[in-house]
């Protein structure tokens, strides 16, 4: 046995992988990676590859890149951890200060949690707690969209919207109201939700506390897009019946839909808006809900029962509000949103072949995602192009029928070639 396949056998034993059906490690062992940087993961033997999502949507700059691995050196020279109550550092100050002047500062106070299910979790507590305050105590239940992802922890599921994640833990959850997905592919689907929103808000607005969205990309549902124009719409439509919007960029925030956050498309500011993922560049974990003024203000009291109680251990962790900060002068000094502009048409040029291949349909782009779905797939489809995609170099994982790139954001021409050359090779191999 080479030592990869050593190391698949014991990681199988004594971690058990998440999304994942342990048995099948028996026929699919997983791979081990020993270093990575850029847009690429390094096997043993230094077999090179692409990691064309982002290890789920998180390294935003690649792997390894030098500027955050500086930061973070820097950083562990000065201080590790510190507790954030009572107490505080530069780097959560400066990354607060600078995460608020990306939303014009009209989104001004940051919490801070560890991954994206916490940041879920806290912009629907303190939604709730807000209505609380307010007198209106019966406001405290949400509206999520069909087919939405907000996280898996309890609290989070109970607004996600896939089954898959969702059935054997029904009992355990606290449902919301779910409105009819926007699709951009589907003609009138807009409406229709607008429509059910609209109509809902209208009979229930006092128990209503608030909506949470992914704006303009429902990532987890397969890539489905809307416009921003129904982002609009929907923030419209919950000012007016006193209902929060959360957004919940944690996948598209930080310039994946083309716009540094998702929601700036729709001209409108949404109460709440859920950051993580790329927060950090994929270094530490990391999140944080942003809040608008006038919902801070109704906790500023007195009391301590007029606070928002929440906490985790590791809100604010230095490391990771240093990383976060090294991600944020990665935009600043790079202009990689205003240099992925200009390549827009010879990108999409790129992808074209994949685009046109006769057995896929529904080609789409927005900033740095692109998807399709594959026509006809063969059972299990989506395990078998992981497996052979990963033979022929390329990270990929399709969600169902649906195949997408979502790299990382400095990917250069060259390797977006490589990206869908190797992506039909696997396709041509898997619909054989
Ligand atoms: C990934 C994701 C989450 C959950 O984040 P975790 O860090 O995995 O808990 C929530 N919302 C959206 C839109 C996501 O893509």
């Amino acid at each position: 046995m080479n030592q990869a396949a050593s190391w698949a056998k014991r990681s199988a034993a004594a971690v058990w992988h998440p999304c994942t059906q342990m048995q099948w490690l028996e026929e699919h062992p997983v791979h081990l990676i020993q270093s990575a940087q850029g847009a690429w993961l390094v096997e043993e033997q230094g077999r090179r590859v692409l990691d064309a999502i982002s290890s789920w949507w998180v390294n935003l700059w690649g792997h390894g890149h030098p500027a955050i691995v500086a930061a973070l050196k820097d950083q562990l020279d000065r201080l590790d951890h510190v507790m954030l109550a009572g107490l505080t550092h530069q780097p959560v100050v400066e990354l607060s200060e600078r995460l608020s002047l990306r939303t014009g500062g009209s989104l001004g106070h940051c919490f801070y949690g560890s991954d994206g299910a916490s940041a879920t979790e806290m912009a629907l507590k303190m939604s709730a707690h807000y209505w609380r305050h307010q007198g209106q105590p019966n406001k405290n239940s949400f509206i999520a969209l069909a087919h939405g992802y907000h996280g898996e922890t309890l609290g989070a599921l109970g607004v996600t919207d896939i089954p898959l994640f969702r059935t054997a833990y029904a009992a355990l959850i606290r449902g919301a109201h779910t409105i009819p997905a926007p699709d951009s592919r589907i003609p009138g689907s807009e409406a229709r939700s607008l429509e059910a929103l609209a109509t809902y808000l209208a009979a229930h607005q006092g128990e209503v506390a608030a909506l949470i969205l992914e704006p303009l990309v429902q990532a987890a549902a397969g890539m489905v897009f809307h416009s921003p124009e129904y982002v609009r719409a929907v923030l419209a439509c919950c000012r007016h019946h006193d209902v929060h919007v959360i957004a919940d960029e944690i996948a598209v925030g930080f310039g994946r839909t083309g716009t540094f956050f998702a929601y700036e498309q729709s001209g409108i500011t949404p109460d709440f808006l859920c950051l993580s993922k790329g927060i950090t560049g994929g270094f530490l974990p990391l999140s944080v809900v942003l809040t608008q003024d006038p919902l801070y203000q109704a906790f500023y009291a007195e009391g301590v029962d007029r606070a928002f109680l929440h906490s985790h251990s590791y809100t604010g962790n230095p490391l990771a509000c240093r990383a976060a900060l090294a991600v944020q002068q990665l935009f600043d000094e790079t202009g990689i949103l205003a240099l992925n502009q200009a390549r827009q048409a010879q990108m999409a040029q790129q992808v074209a072949p994949l685009f046109a291949h006769p057995r896929i349909t529904q080609g789409r782009q927005r900033g740095m995602i692109w998807a399709c779905e594959v026509i006809d797939p063969p059972a299990h489809f989506a395990r078998r192009f992981h497996a052979r995609a990963w033979e022929a170099g390329v990270l990929l994982r399709p969600i169902g029928h649906t195949l997408y790139f979502m790299p990382p954001l400095n990917l250069t021409g060259e390797e977006l070639d490589f990206l869908v050359s190797r992506t039909l090779e696997t396709l041509e191999e898997v619909l054989a």
